[in-house]
């Protein structure tokens, strides 16, 4: 199995558009591991149209808990589950994940105990680890090593880059955030960083689309990034390629003021291959 990072949803925020993107998520396969990162709306559809069983689930992380990345993950699951997974799914998110996951289980617990009793399937409660995680190394096994480092993402705090290597390849990921320098650092020699990007004009768009246009724009100046910081943050780091996603899709000439490597803009079900450009 080649190593790929699949975009499952590229949007950023809540709302669906006609024939849209959906919100964040990610599958990452890397050495020999099915690994998802965040779950937004759609992400089981994501998952099966990628082409992976839901019972080889294994490992979950969440970057933070806004709606656009965990909504789906108690769905995700729970699907995984009817589908027949048999074998443990650790989930790694911030504090709060196992209080969002215990309340998921409670408001399903009609079908949970009948899918037991009914059809003798396993408990999901026992099949699926939480494991709540802070900045710092998250956890490693099997050549597999996940670092976080909290970004800037007010006024959510518990938000989290994750940084997964493996066999010498390594991926980052920037979760939410506005302009942070020490991603840089932390994404320092990484064959592929994720980033989010939004335009000054895609701002303007948004808040004249939306109601509470003042509150909106102060949020996304405050919380995320342009494009062009995003390439600064790659440049920095060295990365190989940069990823663009969650805010905007038509950011190219701005991000090639600050960035000229390899530039992949996300759109739902992409796929960049990370053995194959690597040997090239
Ligand atoms: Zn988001
Ligand atoms: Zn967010």
């Amino acid at each position: 199995m080649p190593d790929r990072l699949v975009l499952l949803g590229s949007k950023g925020g809540p709302a669906l558009r006609p024939g849209g993107p959906w919100p964040s998520s990610s599958l990452l396969e890397i050495g020999g591991r099915c690994i998802i990162v965040d779950c937004g709306l759609g992400v089981t559809r994501g998952v099966v149209d990628a082409g992976i069983s839901l019972k080889a689930l294994d490992l979950i992380f969440i970057t933070h808990l806004h709606s656009d990345h965990v909504l789906e993950l108690g769905p995700l699951l729970h699907t995984a589950w009817t589908a027949g997974l048999a074998t443990p799914v650790a989930v790694f998110g911030p504090p709060g994940t196992g209080h969002y996951w215990r309340r998921f289980c409670q408001a399903m617990e009609f079908d949970i105990e009948i899918r037991i009793v009914d059809e003798g399937r396993p408990d999901i409660r026992e099949l699926v680890s939480i494991s709540e995680f802070g900045e710092g190394e998250v956890v490693e096994q099997r050549g597999l090593k996940v670092m976080a480092l909290r970004v800037d993402h007010p006024p959510v705090t518990d938000c989290f880059a994750l940084r997964f290597d493996h066999g010498g390849k390594s991926v980052v990921f920037s979760a939410d955030t506005a302009f942070f320098p020490p991603l840089a650092e932390f994404t320092a020699g990484a064959d592929i960083l994720v980033h989010e990007a939004m335009l000054e004009e895609g701002i303007e768009r948004l808040v004249a689309k939306t109601g509470n246009g003042a509150r909106l724009r102060e949020h996304l100046l405050a919380s995320h990034s342009f494009a062009e910081e995003a390439g600064r943050i790659a440049s920095d780091a060295g990365a190989k390629r940069l990823v663009l996603n969650h805010l905007e899709a038509d950011c190219i000439a701005a991000v090639r003021k600050t960035w000229a490597g390899d530039l992949t803009i996300a759109r739902d079900g992409l796929v960049v291959e990370l053995s194959s450009w690597k040997a090239a």
